[in-house]
């Protein structure tokens, strides 16, 4: 059976090798006789697979010991509630930077928990751009700083760290996480859904500064509670315990491959193919400001909207699939998380060529 490119925003590509191996173990994980899946996880087995995947998350991203690293489940989506949830600690109000689609949806859900002062919004922009340091309007008695740093539907990434003084930044960092190095210590909160970046759904990786843990609102709910989570090694209850496994296996994969400095490399490459194609043709176009273009999703259009589905068949045909971009802003998108080997792009741009001469 071949594989194709699948350039899906997420779920997205897993690395072939990773693959290979869960299917190696499918049936028999290291002897135990049985998958990872069938498995207590308070088992011996279970739990060294947990150890090894934490402290190998924390090898490859440099997570300071002060940081917790929780292992949930419910999505980014979940924590859109569970941050003010946690990090109000009694303050009233938190700042929101709206850069798109994946912003609004924090904002919304952060309304019903406290106010929420817009720091900067690029809406008037068409959210093709991000918002300089000096045009954020911050409040220091706010309870933290939200932002996005790569709006996966718009293609839009900061290509800078928010300067928040003593207030805790928090990043929704879903399709971002572990393209290229973080500086882990200048932000409170780090959250992610493992879907695009880092292995299978059902898993939500969030990095979290011990400090700010331990002062939930109220009414939050018990899974909802960071320090409850922390305290329980986020054995509360069962853990997605295949997407976990698999999680630790794809950090390994980075691991081998030399880290996130050469992941970083490789991605720079990537995307930089891909946008010289789109800039260098009349038939391709991306909307977004130079620096702030995504490396991990690449949106572009054409010239002549009438031919979206045609470009859509051939590159389906060619082995190219997923390439349709998000029902709200329509067009192409390329997503190129790390698992999307460079061959997947060369593939692509020479497809967009070739799809130009034949069209145009
Ligand atoms: C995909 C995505 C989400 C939603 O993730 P779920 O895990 O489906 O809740 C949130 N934020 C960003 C930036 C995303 O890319």
């Amino acid at each position: 059976m071949a594989r194709v490119y699948n350039f899906s925003a997420g779920p997205a590509t897993l690395p072939i090798e990773v693959l290979k191996q869960a299917k190696e173990e499918m049936l028999d994980w290291g002897g135990s006789g049985m998958s990872i899946m069938e498995m207590s996880h308070r088992s011996k087995e279970y739990m060294s697979v947990y150890e090894k995947a934490e402290s190998t998350l924390r090898d490859i991203m440099s997570i300071p010991e002060r940081y917790k690293v929780l292992f949930l489940q419910g999505g980014a989506s979940s924590q859109f509630a569970m941050v003010p949830m946690n990090l109000l600690r009694g303050r009233e109000t938190a700042d929101y930077i709206d850069t798109g689609t994946w912003s609004k949806k924090a904002i919304a859900e952060a309304r019903r928990y406290c106010e929420v002062n817009i720091a900067a919004s690029t809406s008037e922009a068409g959210y093709t751009t991000v918002p300089s340091q000096a045009g954020l309007q911050l409040n220091p008695d706010a309870g933290y700083v939200h932002y996005t740093p790569n709006e996966t539907i718009g293609g839009v990434e900061f290509p800078y760290i928010p300067e928040t003084g003593k207030v805790p930044l928090v990043a929704d960092m879903s399709s971002v996480i572990l393209s290229k190095p973080v500086d882990v210590e200048k932000y409170g909160l780090i959250y992610a859904g493992a879907q695009k970046n880092i292995g299978p759904a059902g898993l939500t990786v969030v990095i979290v500064n011990e400090e700010l843990m331990g002062h939930p609102m109220d009414i939050t709910p018990t899974m909802f509670n960071y320090k409850v989570q922390a305290d329980s090694g986020s054995m509360y209850n069962t853990p997605p315990t295949f997407s976990l496994y698999f999680a630790g296996l794809v950090f390994e994969w980075i691991k081998n491959r030399g880290g996130l400095e050469v992941i970083d490399e490789i991605n720079r490459r990537k995307a930089a193919k891909l946008y010289q194609a789109i800039d260098a043709s009349g038939f391709y176009s991306n909307p977004v400001d130079i620096p702030c273009r995504s490396l991990m999703n690449v949106p572009f259009i054409l010239a002549n909207p009438e031919l979206d589905s045609l470009f859509l068949d051939e590159a389906k045909e060619s082995g190219m699939v997923a390439l349709k971009g998000h029902r709200s802003v329509g067009g192409m998108r390329a997503s190129i998380y790390n698992a999307m080997p460079e061959d997947g792009v060369d593939a692509l741009v020479k497809f967009m060529a070739d799809f130009e001469k034949n069209n145009s």
